[in-house]
């Protein structure tokens, strides 16, 4: 299998602080290896380096396809807000659309007035010459196959003509991925294609990446997905990658072996140190009483050339254990992580009466657009955990910034219980303030103390040097965890949550559920995150073609209930878990 892109000892440092050393990455072509590691590791700067977009420290990178032909699902894509979606699409067959949009400007130079003869002629000739190398490439014929590609994704036909930014987050990742689609790439890179993906999208992505011809070098903390799709998962640490082959469950494994492994070796090693300390030790003390007799020469047997001749042996030796000491400090195999728990100190008196909010009759739809949503009716009690669930595009974003009051209903009302404090957590991250430091962030918070904050965020697995991180420096990931811990400690009795675990790495993830679980107020959240709905909703809300149902139970009973509903006498037996 021929080689399609080498990585060789790379390195990466911010600051004069390394990131990553020792990258050394090889993919053949039609391989579909996934990067793996924590949160704030370097992937997508690494991404960004084989991009050519970020410059690394050392080492190389060759490109066996030039990068112009290499298609991208960028994690955080910023773009002009006015772009259109099916331009958006098209601009992934790069001459095309480059063609078609000069045929477009022609035009648009031709409809205006005030040309002379002469010019309008020139204008003519220009657009004759246009047009026919747009015909050559497929003209606007070409567009039926691109419709074709949004189609594939399940991009709803309604918001094609819709600007790229309007879209829901969703409907984002299904636009590049269409985008991807149209220009056929042969070497795929994907930043986290899963966040945002409704249940059947996700299926779909499953299928086309791992029937996929091409390469694909992708970064996911999705574990189904990468058993799925992966061939190879190569890991990055600080210190270089590794390459195991098969998806997440067979790194897991191996995984699991290194750890026992290490653990071994760590408790051998200690050991022997604590022996040797010992022996040390044992040296030290008798030079301090061999000196201090050989000074007195208090003792008559002992004469001093005595003391000599030991002290010279036992110097020897004593240097010789420090030496072995060294070696085993040298060699040292660190100690494997042990979690720590989360300890919250809530203040239950904070806690306001049993209901918090309350939807009354709420229709919402947004300007020149039809209704999204209809006759909402809902309720949110202090012990709820309510998971908003439904396709891309349903409403259930805009369901959350109703319950904030960030959006009005269009008919109907939202009435909140006049001291509650909601904590709302958006996609954008938009209410993290950018200034200051991991730590500062964290100081803002009512009552904080440094040695609380500090061990909250040791909880969260931000290391003792990372406290001091600049929130505008840090990845994805850890920007989701910062925002997390500090609604989490806000004081607020309700958290508002859209898609919380997107870009978190499984260890976080883990962490949150737990977090969740010890949280004494009210919960609501969007996720696609089956696994984290059922561990944690006792309440669903389903989303489905402008229609809003609550169903009083957890997830599994959910779909219990569902299936039910599709044999003959289920509508009766379970009339009374709708609310
Ligand atoms: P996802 O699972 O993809 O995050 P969602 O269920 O959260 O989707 P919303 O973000 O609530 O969906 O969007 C619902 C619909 O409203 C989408 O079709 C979207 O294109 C549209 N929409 C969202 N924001 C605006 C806006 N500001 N103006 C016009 N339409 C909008
Ligand atoms: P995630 O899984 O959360 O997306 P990641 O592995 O993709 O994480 P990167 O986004 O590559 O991580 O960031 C790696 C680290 O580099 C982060 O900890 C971040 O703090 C640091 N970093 C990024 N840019 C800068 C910068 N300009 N100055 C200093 N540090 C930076």
């Amino acid at each position: 299998r021929s080689t399609i892109l080498k990585v060789n000892d790379v390195t990466k440092e911010y600051q004069g602080k390394l990131l990553f050393e020792h990258v050394n990455i090889e993919i053949g072509v039609g391989e579909h290896v996934a990067l793996f590691g924590k949160n704030g590791v370097g992937k997508t700067t690494l991404l960004q380096g084989l991009l050519g977009k970020e410059e690394m420290d050392g080492g190389t990178i060759q490109r066996m396809l030039p990068l112009h032909e290499w298609g991208t699902l960028d994690q955080q894509l910023e773009l002009e807000t006015s772009v259109q979606t099916r331009e958006f699409v098209q601009s992934g067959l790069k001459a095309w659309f480059a063609a078609k949009q000069r045929v477009e400007h022609i035009q648009e130079l031709m409809q205006q007035e005030s040309k002379n003869q002469t010019d309008a002629e020139d204008l003519f000739e220009q657009y004759e010459d246009a047009y026919a190398k747009f015909e050559t490439m497929g003209g606007y014929e070409s567009e039926v196959s691109m419709d074709t590609c949004m189609q594939r994704v399940r991009l709803d036909p309604a918001v094609w003509n819709q600007p790229y930014a309007e879209l829901s987050g969703g409907q984002k990742t299904k636009a590049q991925l269409a985008r991807i689609l149209v220009g056929e790439p042969q070497f795929l890179l994907l930043d986290e294609p899963t966040n945002h993906l409704d249940a059947e999208t996700l299926e779909w992505l499953e299928e086309w990446v791992a029937s996929y011809a091409g390469t694909v070098l992708m970064v996911s903390h999705d574990r189904a997905f990468l058993d799925r799709v992966a061939d190879a998962i190569i890991e990055l640490t600080p210190q270089g990658t590794t390459r195991y082959t098969g998806g997440y469950t067979d790194y897991r494994r191996q995984k699991d072996i290194e750890l026992q492994t290490q653990a071994a070796l760590y408790k051998k090693q200690e050991q022997e140190k604590e022996q040797l300390l010992e022996v040390v030790r044992r040296y030290q003390q008798w030079f301090n009483t061999a000196e201090r007799k050989a000074g007195t020469q208090t003792e008559v047997k002992i004469t001093k050339s005595y003391y000599k001749a030991r002290a010279m042996k036992n110097i020897t030796r004593y240097h010789a254990k420090q030496k072995e000491l060294e070696r085993l400090e040298q060699n040292r195999v660190d100690k494997p992580r042990e979690d720590t728990k989360i300890h919250v100190q809530f203040d239950a008196s904070s806690l306001v009466s049993n209901t918090l909010l309350r939807m009354e009759n709420v229709s919402f739809a947004y300007p020149s657009s039809t209704l999204l949503l209809e006759q909402v009716q809902l309720q949110v009690d202090r012990n709820h955990r309510i998971a908003v669930i439904g396709p891309n595009g349903a409403g259930k974003s805009t369901l959350l910034k109703l319950m904030i009051g960030e959006l009005e209903p269009s008919l109907g009302s939202v009435k909140h219980h006049p001291q509650l404090r909601i904590g709302y957590f958006s996609q954008e991250l938009e209410n993290l303030d950018e200034s200051g430091s991991i730590l500062d962030s964290l100081l803002d918070l009512p009552n904080m103390t440094q040695t609380y904050a500090r061990t909250i965020l040791g909880c969260f697995l931000f290391s003792r040097d990372d406290v001091f991180k600049q929130i505008k420096d840090l990845s994805m990931g850890e920007r989701c965890r910062v925002a997390f811990i500090k609604l989490y400690f806000s004081d607020a009795q309700m958290l508002v949550l859209d898609e919380p675990t997107n870009y978190l790495d499984i260890v976080t993830r883990e962490k949150i559920e737990e977090a969740f679980r010890e949280y004494p107020g009210a919960i609501v959240m969007v996720s696609h995150d089956r696994y984290l709905v059922s561990q944690l909703a006792n309440r669903i809300v389903e989303i489905e073609k402008g229609h809003v149902r609550v169903f009083n139970g957890s997830y599994p009973e959910f779909t219990g209930y569902k299936k039910r509903l599709l044999e003959p006498q289920g509508k009766r037996e379970d009339a009374d878990r709708l609310q």
